[in-house]
């Protein structure tokens, strides 16, 4: 259902917005962005807001690049709303399974193991000591002469006793009363980058962007990403197309591909082979960083299409500079 793939991700690290907040990412400001809790609305994204203005836009804009599988995200906490004012200040009340008062009160059961009798904490206590009530013989070793047997609850409006309360929820702002049945839940997510995502964003912010203004600088009209549409009638996206500004259209396009290994595989001069065929570009180069294998680069020449090799930036743009300029 979610996933919408490569292209919805091109388009969002095209806006404004999703740059400066993945810039916090890339930089380390942010590692995980977690959300921080305001009593009355909620868990919110404070440095999202900043970017983006509210906090309704923040959770949108954080589905929205989730959605995309830009950012992964882990389940936080939940938050318990008020069905009626839509408060987030909720308070937890443990009632008596009877008449449903919470004024109850809480004791731990003990057992003392000698004699086998039992009988809540209250009862035990002679000052700093745990004596039994009925043989009254001091207990002075957990789990040895005394053990912990669960809790004991007692009403104080009814005088019932139980072991397990009901659980309620009090509003702090409209004074409202309501169990789990109505509580509005809603999930509260840690957020981080997808590493499939870092990558495209580091290629796109470390080369993609310098080798645009290198180009526009050189007189090109340049599009990144660009959809091209071919022969088929079917839109093609490249990560660069450029022309010189005057000529015709779809001169040249340009992929790039990564390897987090030594070598690009020829997986990408493929993909690029088939975009090429359909669309007809004069030129079509493909960057590996930070190599291209030996059965891609002969891939490569059979297809007419030209392998830059580069390490970073400045030698994907100086290799372009020499085939271009
Ligand atoms: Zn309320
Ligand atoms: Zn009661
Ligand atoms: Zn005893």
């Amino acid at each position: 259902m979610l996933k919408m793939g490569k292209t919805e991700r091109a388009e969002l690290y095209k806006d404004r917005n999703t740059q400066v907040f993945l810039a916090k990412f890339m930089t380390g400001e942010i590692g995980r962005l977690e959300p921080v809790y305001d009593p009355k609305l909620g868990y919110r994204y404070p440095p999202v807001e900043a970017i983006v203005g509210d906090a309704s836009s923040a959770e949108s804009f954080l589905t929205r690049l989730y959605e995309a599988g830009i950012l992964e995200r882990r389940i936080y906490d939940k938050i318990v709303y008020c069905p009626k004012c839509g408060s987030a200040n909720i308070s937890i009340h443990y009632c008596c399974s009877y008449c449903k008062s919470f004024d109850i009160q809480r004791s731990a059961l003990i057992e003392h193991v000698r004699c086998g009798y039992m009988d809540v904490e209250e009862n035990f206590r002679k000052g700093n000591k745990l004596v039994c009530p009925k043989c009254r013989e001091e207990s002075k070793k957990p789990d040895v002469d005394y053990r912990r047997a669960g809790m004991w609850c007692t009403c104080k409006e009814c005088a019932k006793s139980f072991d397990v309360p009901l659980a309620a929820h009090f509003c702090r702002e409209c004074k409202e009363n309501f169990t789990f049945e109505d509580a509005v839940i809603k999930d509260a997510y840690a957020y981080s980058l997808k590493k499939e995502a870092k990558e495209e964003v580091a290629l796109g912010w470390v080369i993609i962007a310098p080798i645009r203004e290198f180009l526009t600088e050189n007189g090109f009209e340049v599009e990144s990403p660009a959809f091209l549409k071919g022969k088929s009638g079917a839109n093609h996206k490249f990560d660069i197309a450029a022309h010189k500004r005057g000529a015709t259209k779809k001169a040249m396009v340009i992929d790039l591909a990564s390897s987090t290994e030594d070598v690009v595989s020829e997986q990408p001069v493929i993909a690029l082979f088939a975009k090429i065929f359909d669309v007809s570009p004069d030129r079509a180069y493909l960057i590996a960083i930070p190599k291209m294998s030996e059965n891609g680069k002969k891939m490569a020449e059979l297809y007419n299409i030209q392998i830059i090799e580069a390490r970073n930036q400045r030698e994907a743009i100086k290799a372009l500079r020499d085939k271009l300029l």
